[in-house]
């Protein structure tokens, strides 16, 4: 694992790299922001929304958690959901599961979780039915899991009101092959 001091020198090849060929390449990020596309993601590692798109900085506001779910009693998501909507204007969200998600995994098993999970993994297991957790295979549930979360943003008070000028799209990504298919 990397030392801080190789994090922080891997942080100056990136921004010579990005100021090489553009020398005000971070000029236009000092005055604010102005993203396309509002990112609902988990948290996982392996999937990062503006790498796996070849998209750039400023591009992508993105709220992550554990199973990229839409609850609406999380106030760090409504929050996130209000400024992308209502600040930003973006207008169009992006749900993204992915394939062998430890999540997923946790909510099908159905074994006891410490107290820190439970409460998460069981809005995962209000959004897909046991029976559907049981019969389908794990990545199937992962799929069903980003169109439970589609509905829950289509029913969030914050979102009422942009339906007709905010598209949200369901997309699931193969930690496997990187590529991403639309649900
Ligand atoms: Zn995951």
């Amino acid at each position: 694992m990397d030392t801080m001091e190789d994090l922080l020198r891997r942080n100056q090849q990136f921004v010579q790299e990005k100021t090489s060929g553009m020398a005000d390449y971070f000029q236009r990020f000092s005055d604010g922001q102005s993203p396309d596309y509002f990112v609902i993601s988990c948290s996982d590692s392996r999937i990062n929304p503006a790498v796996t798109f070849m998209g750039d900085l400023g591009e992508f506001f993105v709220h992550r958690n554990v199973g990229n779910q839409v609850v609406e009693s999380d106030q760090s998501f409504t929050a996130a959901l209000f400024y992308a909507l209502n600040v930003l204007n973006i207008k169009k969200i992006l749900i993204i599961g992915h394939t062998n998600c430890g999540a997923i995994n946790a909510a099908c098993q159905g074994n006891a979780l410490p107290k820190e999970l439970s409460p998460w993994i069981e809005n995962i297991e209000k959004a897909v039915s046991e029976e559907e957790r049981k019969s389908l295979q794990i990545d199937d549930v992962s799929k069903r899991n980003v169109q439970a979360q589609v509905e829950n943003l289509k029913k969030h008070p914050v979102y009422q009101g942009h339906e007709d000028s905010v598209t949200v799209q369901g997309l699931i990504y193969d930690v496997g092959s990187g590529k991403i298919d639309i649900i």
